[in-house]
């Protein structure tokens, strides 16, 4: 499965896809509501500011094309590091060092709904609805619920068990520092809170 940036300069491919992912899931956090609003793409929210992300395994990704363009932002000196391009603003993968989880946005998927339904399915869970705007969909966990986690407990696990946090095409060897020096911002907007 490839990962694109929107203007396409930056390319990776997933291995391992579809085996590798917990599937589709929708995040109505403030901090990833925060951070599109940051990279001045809120465009890519949904009708009640969610996020769409498909995980995958540090591990299982490889960088093709467009690591020069990368950016890395931080909404807190303990935050995610979330990477984006600067070459069309496009949010690229969140990642936390040590953790067998990147998560890439729907958007970074250069692939149409159709394709995405045969090969994940549906959305699998919803979670952070407190923060959404308006009345999430039917079913959204208001923080996390038991079901949103044990959607992703075997992929968590799996991934803990085959060392899958690293090497990460995101992280230097050691596994904790970022390629790109990360920026800390504090001046997006939090909304709904
Ligand atoms: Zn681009
Ligand atoms: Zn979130």
């Amino acid at each position: 499965m490839d990962i694109q940036c929107e203007c396409g300069q930056f390319h990776a491919r997933l291995k391992a896809f579809p085996r590798n992912t917990p599937g589709r899931l929708v995040c109505y956090c403030d901090d990833c509501q925060a951070y599109l609003h940051h990279l001045k793409r809120n465009d890519l929210l949904d009708a009640h500011g969610g996020t769409e992300v498909i995980p995958a395994y540090p591990a299982d990704i490889e960088i093709l094309s467009g690591r020069e363009h990368l950016k890395c932002t931080r909404l807190s000196p303990k935050g995610a590091f979330r990477f984006s391009v600067s070459c069309c603003n496009s949010p690229i993968v969140g990642l936390r060092p040590g953790m067998p989880w990147a998560s890439f946005p729907r958007s970074a998927y250069p692939v149409d709904e159709q394709q995405l339904d045969q090969t994940l399915g549906p959305v699998r869970s919803r979670v952070m609805g407190r923060y959404a705007q308006g009345t999430p969909p039917a079913g959204t966990a208001d923080k996390l619920n038991l079901k949103a986690v044990m959607t992703v407990l075997p992929f968590m696990l799996k991934g803990v068990l085959l060392k899958k946090s690293r090497p990460s095409p995101f992280f230097a060897e050691d596994g904790l520092t970022p390629i790109v020096m990360p920026q800390i911002v504090n001046d997006a907007p939090r909304q709904g809170v």
